[in-house]
């Protein structure tokens, strides 16, 4: 959708989930007696979510261009140039979240050359033999190793807690703004790729 921007409302906010606040939203989760254990993997990530909208002239509801398109979400009006202003919303929300081990480098922290997973090559007894013993021994001891892309030499990630969000309805929304955003974010690196193969 192309539209001309009459104005343009940059707003940063923050969303922040206290910890505190956080406990009673979990505490129908955590099973009697395994508190401590059960809590001790529980943190919050900071989530960067980037949105999109325009404000409509007619009923003032602010209409985000994943989710409304061209048309209000709330009177119907179709958008117009001159009148609806559009704007974009940089936010930060804090979603609960869980630690995990990191799938790049299993915990380990580095992966060979520093590569992210996808790009990791799975050598086979004929790739080692055809390199040599030397290659081998340095593979092994740990020559090649690189600090992991994926959790920058932590060993551990931060998921988000899709459980713990579905309870809270304001979170559901901003993660699926988040879901929207990664999508929408996708879809235009595929189609950049798309392209570059066809040589634009
Ligand atoms: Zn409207
Ligand atoms: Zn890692």
């Amino acid at each position: 959708m192309v539209r001309s921007i009459t104005i343009a409302i940059v707003r940063t906010e923050l969303i922040a989930l206290r910890l505190d606040k956080l406990d009673t939203l979990l505490a129908g989760e955590s099973p009697v007696g395994a508190q401590n254990s059960w809590s001790a993997n529980m943190t919050t990530k900071r989530v960067e979510i980037y949105v999109e909208g325009w404000i409509c002239s007619a009923c003032e509801n602010e209409n985000l261009e994943h989710i409304n398109g061209d048309n209000c979400g709330k009177c119907g009006k179709a958008y117009e140039d001159e009148k609806d202003h559009c704007f974009d919303n940089e936010k930060v929300v804090e979603f609960p979240a869980k630690w995990a081990i990191c799938y790049d480098c299993q915990g380990e922290g580095t992966t060979y050359l520093g590569w992210a997973a996808k790009d990791q090559p799975a050598f086979t007894q004929e790739d080692f033999d055809y390199e040599g013993p030397d290659f081998y021994e340095d593979y092994m001891g740990g020559r090649y190793d690189a600090q992991c892309p994926a959790c920058h030499g932590e060993g551990k990630v931060k998921e988000i807690d899709e459980k713990a969000v579905a309870k809270n309805p304001e979170l559901k929304a901003h993660l699926n703004e988040h879901h929207e955003a990664l999508r929408a974010s996708a879809e235009i690196d595929a189609e950049m790729a798309a392209e570059r193969r066809m040589g634009a």
